[in-house]
């Protein structure tokens, strides 16, 4: 396994932006798992390795687009019909099998190969066929419904680059370049846990005073959607002793922790005295809104992210922070969501310094999209992300977000799943 050097994380500053923070992931993080050759069946989702060449065009013949008449466009009489003889015919899978005569027309299939001697294709509803002849209309351009050979990718090329998460697109275009596996990044196993003795398992009694644990299962899913294998390490306690001897089982045999809750400052967090002793560990204090500091470090080698016990602010901070990390980590190249210029429904007022994720869901007015601002956002209301479909993202130097200003919207879609 790639080991990643133990201070990568380290950070001595107070306040840290979120673009310093993706740059520092982007110069320190590095690739940590192997590749490997998996079939074509089983990598939708999982992070190509290798770039994927194209060992042939595709198509691989020029070929017809459309269900009509073959030709050569010089023995069309300019201005007027043209009458040819139909001498031959063309299907998929049945090519003619020589060249097609000069003077004469080929009867031709959608995906038929083009005739040698033939560059023009007439659609069948624009032409009369009668008697053996074929009646073709004036005015149409050389080369027309004929598609190149490599026209959709040239021999040669990069059909697929490295780093790429494969899409079900992808794998149609590898597996018509005659791929039938592909090298990809093996999956990053992911040590999950949440701490806190108030959180309980879903399912099980809930004593006064106690949650049920939102985290755990709300990470899984999100570290199952980036494709990582997930392991999980139940609730830990807030005994130092506890977490220590978890996350010194955990680090054998993954290449990431993943842990909620007890990386505040306070005296109940003891996630930061367990992987202290353990390792080392460094807070990012993020200037963000809703987040809290997010914990990176190293136990016995492998890397920690110590997301924030408040599911929203867990969710807020995995997806600007832990995300690109985990990408980067799993073998993805540039990982930045794209973001959708949209009219703000909504006004607000926020503090300088800061980057603030205001959870919001488009509405069509006319022909704007507009985000509509949730009513709640205190950092523990769960059910507005559930509500939304997305964040507004107010950068750093706004103070102000006016009714009908254009701010930039970061949909769900876009990040989860
Ligand atoms: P902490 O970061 O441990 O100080 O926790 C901050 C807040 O998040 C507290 O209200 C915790 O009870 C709550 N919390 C911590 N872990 C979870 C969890 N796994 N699921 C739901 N809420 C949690
Ligand atoms: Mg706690």
């Amino acid at each position: 396994m790639a080991q990643l050097s133990d201070d990568c994380f380290a950070f001595g500053g107070a306040l840290l932006s979120v673009d310093a923070a993706l740059g520092r992931i982007e110069e320190r993080v590095t690739t940590l798992v192997e590749t490997e050759t998996a079939p074509l069946g089983g990598v939708c989702g999982r992070i190509l390795a290798e770039d994927v060449v194209a060992s042939m065009n595709l198509p691989p013949h020029a070929n017809s687009a459309v269900d009509g008449y073959a030709f050569a466009h010089a023995d069309l009489v300019p201005g007027r019909e043209t009458v040819l003889p139909v001498l031959g015919r063309a299907a998929a899978g049945h090519p003619l099998g020589r060249p097609a005569e000069r003077g004469a027309a080929i009867r031709i299939f959608t995906g038929a190969p083009m005739p040698e001697g033939a560059d023009t294709v007439m659609m069948q509803e624009d032409c009369v066929f009668e008697d053996g002849r074929v009646w073709l209309k004036p005015g149409i351009k050389k080369g027309a419904n004929r598609r190149h050979a490599g026209e959709d990718v040239a021999e040669g090329a990069v059909a697929l680059a490295a780093g790429r998460r494969l899409s079900p697109a992808d794998l149609g275009l590898a597996a018509a370049l005659g791929c039938c596996e592909l090298p990809v990044f093996r999956r990053l196993r992911v040590a999950l846990l949440s701490t806190g003795d108030e959180v309980r398992d879903p399912g099980t009694a809930l004593p006064s005073g106690m949650i049920y644990d939102a985290n755990r299962f709300m990470l899984a899913a999100l570290l199952n959607g980036l494709g990582c294998a997930v392991s999980d390490f139940g609730i830990r306690p807030d005994r130092e002793a506890a977490l220590a001897d978890t996350l010194a089982t955990a680090s054998a045999g993954h290449d990431l922790i993943v842990t909620s809750g007890g990386v505040s400052t306070g005296e109940e967090d003891h996630v930061k005295q367990a992987i202290e002793r353990l390792g080392n560990l460094h807070f990012w204090r993020l200037a963000i809104k809703p987040g809290r500091p997010v914990a990176l470090g190293q136990v016995a080698g492998a890397p920690l992210i110590g997301l924030p016990g408040n599911p929203v602010a867990a969710l807020v901070t995995f997806v600007v922070l832990a995300r690109p990390l985990i990408l980067r980590l799993a073998g993805a190249a540039a990982s930045a969501p794209r973001l959708f210029p949209v009219r703000a429904g909504f006004g607000y007022r926020k503090k300088p310094g800061r980057r603030e994720y205001v959870r919001a869901s488009l509405e069509r007015q006319g022909k704007d999209l507009v985000a509509v601002k949730y009513p709640r956002d205190g950092a523990g209301i769960l059910s507005s992300i559930t509500q939304s479909e997305g964040l507004v993202i107010v950068d750093e130097e706004t103070r102000e977000v006016a009714p009908g200003m254009t701010v930039e919207f970061l949909p769900f879609s876009e990040v989860i799943g």
